[in-house]
């Protein structure tokens, strides 16, 4: 299991005020699983892709990610977990305006100390990974939308990590560079990228092999449809 979260409850402290957020979540993952969280907005999903992406941590629950207890890790050790076995993918892309295609997909290779020959060689073949060879010098602004989503893509594969964390990745992309996108995924999937997607689109969340559906803090599994069920 490549993610493994039991009777996960996440509250904030807002003021005075303690507002639950999660409730009893158990969700867990296998090595190679294409899956969509779906959920109303506000229901919670930012919040459980923080915690699985070792930004934040539950109030209480037991939460492992291949294998590793990730309560008991430290901050430095979360860091080493987020830059070794997860890749982010973000709604609004979260790419550095002034830095080429090439550099900002390079970036992750840079914290982790990679030479400089390597690192571009490997951010080149990332690039290459997601139909942008041909773009490598241009800076965000000189590519489409749907361009620096994939960008970002190459970006958060280019260190081979264990799981794609994807929140609202074509929240912001019309509807071309969105199927476009989710061929990416699909292709990925195919070569062995586990993704844990997340969407408020049902269209979308159709790409994945599972769905899940997360209301008020609560997760469940639906059922009937995709072809991953029963894992
Ligand atoms: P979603 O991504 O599904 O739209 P979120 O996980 O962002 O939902 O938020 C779920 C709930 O938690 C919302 O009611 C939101 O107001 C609340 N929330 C999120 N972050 C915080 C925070 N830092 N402090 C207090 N409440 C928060
Ligand atoms: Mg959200």
């Amino acid at each position: 299991m490549i993610l493994e979260l039991r009777d996960i409850y996440k509250e904030y402290q807002q003021g005075k005020m303690v507002v639950p957020v999660l409730n009893h979540v158990d969700f867990t993952m296998e090595e190679g699983e294409y899956v969509a969280i779906m959920g109303p907005s506000g229901s919670g999903k930012t919040t459980l892709m923080n915690i699985i992406g070792c930004l934040d941590k539950a109030t209480s629950g037991e939460f492992y990610m291949d294998g590793q207890d990730v309560n008991k890790c430290s901050e430095n050790e979360m860091s080493d977990l987020r830059l070794h076995k997860l890749g982010f993918v973000f709604q609004s892309f979260h790419l550095l305006p002034r830095q080429s295609a090439l550099e900002n997909v390079e970036m992750p290779l840079n914290y982790a100390g990679v030479p400089k020959k390597l690192r571009k060689e490997r951010a080149f073949k990332a690039l290459e990974r997601v139909g942008l060879a041909d773009r490598v010098t241009f800076k965000p602004n000189q590519l489409s939308g749907g361009q620096m989503q994939r960008v970002a893509i190459a970006r958060a594969i280019v260190n081979d990590p264990k799981i794609l964390l994807a929140d609202e990745p074509t929240g912001a992309l019309d509807s071309k560079s969105s199927s476009q996108v989710m061929d990416l995924f699909q292709r990925l999937n195919d070569e062995g990228v586990t993704i844990l997607m997340i969407t408020h689109d049902p269209e979308i969340a159709e790409y994945a092999g599972r769905t899940v559906l997360i209301r008020d803090g609560e997760l469940t599994e639906k059922g009937g449809s995709g072809h991953g069920e029963g894992a």
